[in-house]
């Protein structure tokens, strides 16, 4: 796996390609908005300055991964070569459908397509692709070049060979990969979201304001973050659509979203990335 291209320089983009670039990859980071593109590469300066301040990495380790990721805005010319593809674009299923016929007409017959898709059926994304057997979910965790788990959703179609090279390769980057099969939410999300969203009731319905309802699953059950501060943190737009598609998969209300977060979403308060959620941010 000498080349890899990563499609999305948001919040997980950036994070995935620091990691693959801090192991040795050349990478491409692709995205369709010249400003996501320069934001994501500055993260990853940003990122790479702390580690050197904290004494993990010289300045010259810092100097070879910038050297090492490169930026496009050609879906084309950044999937050409690669060996494997990461897409980590925005949380929507036609999108996602499209980048992969996009990705499958020009990556070479050998390339391994994942997706860090949070929700969306790999075995769906897959079947957009005349390659089945090399699509599969590789879902890192937020933020990507501190949390450890990977988790790695097979297809339907996925063969044991991409599977094994993904799992293989998730480890050298220092990684704990987890093989899991693709039903909606995978396991992260489907124990998270359902949390999530009871959170978000317990505060719509009165039961608690939201440092209240935060420290009591903090202190309590020794969370590191409290769920309303966690779901600012991934993105209520990313927290609506994941309870969505497994409202829709399970055909169960359980998963139904609850309609403050749908209110919040609406509005446009997203959470860290939009500067308001249930917190500020400055
Ligand atoms: P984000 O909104 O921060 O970034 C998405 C990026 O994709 C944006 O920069 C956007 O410009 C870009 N994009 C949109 N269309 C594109 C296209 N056609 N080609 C290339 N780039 C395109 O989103 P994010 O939080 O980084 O999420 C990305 C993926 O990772 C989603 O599938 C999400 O479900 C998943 N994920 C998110 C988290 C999290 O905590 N945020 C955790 C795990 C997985």
């Amino acid at each position: 796996m000498k080349k890899i291209t990563v499609i999305g320089a948001g919040t997980m983009g950036n994070g995935i390609a620091h990691v693959f670039a801090m192991k040795g990859h050349h990478v491409t980071l692709m995205d369709v908005d010249a400003v996501a593109l320069d934001k994501g590469m500055a993260t990853i300066e940003k990122n790479l300055s702390r580690m050197v301040s904290k004494e993990k990495i010289s300045e010259d380790q810092k100097k070879e991964t910038l050297d090492r990721i490169k930026g496009a805005m050609d879906m084309e010319e950044a999937v050409n070569g690669a060996d494997l593809v990461v897409e980590a674009a925005t949380e929507n299923e036609s999108l996602k459908l499209d980048i992969f016929r996009k990705m499958d007409a020009s990556a070479g017959p050998d390339c391994i397509l994942a997706t860090n898709t949070s929700s969306i059926p790999i075995t769906k994304i897959a079947a957009a692709t005349s390659r089945p057997e090399k699509v599969i979910g590789m879902h890192f965790m937020n933020p990507v070049p501190i949390m450890k788990l990977v988790e790695v959703i097979r297809g339907y179609a996925t063969s044991d060979d991409t599977c094994n090279t993904v799992m293989e390769l998730a480890e050298s980057l220092g990684k704990t990969p987890v093989e899991v099969n693709d039903y909606p939410g995978f396991v992260a999300n489907r124990i998270l979201m359902p949390m999530i969203n009871e959170a978000i009731y317990a505060l719509y319905e009165g039961v608690a304001g939201k440092e209240e309802i935060d420290t009591v699953m903090k202190l309590g059950m020794a969370h590191p973050m409290g769920p309303l501060q966690l779901a600012d943190f991934i993105g209520l737009d990313v927290c609506l659509s994941i309870l969505r598609v497994m409202h829709e998969g399970f055909g169960n209300p359980k998963y139904a979203p609850c309609p403050l977060l749908v209110n919040m979403v609406l509005s446009g308060n997203l959470g860290r990335k939009s500067g308001k959620g249930f917190y500020i941010y400055s």
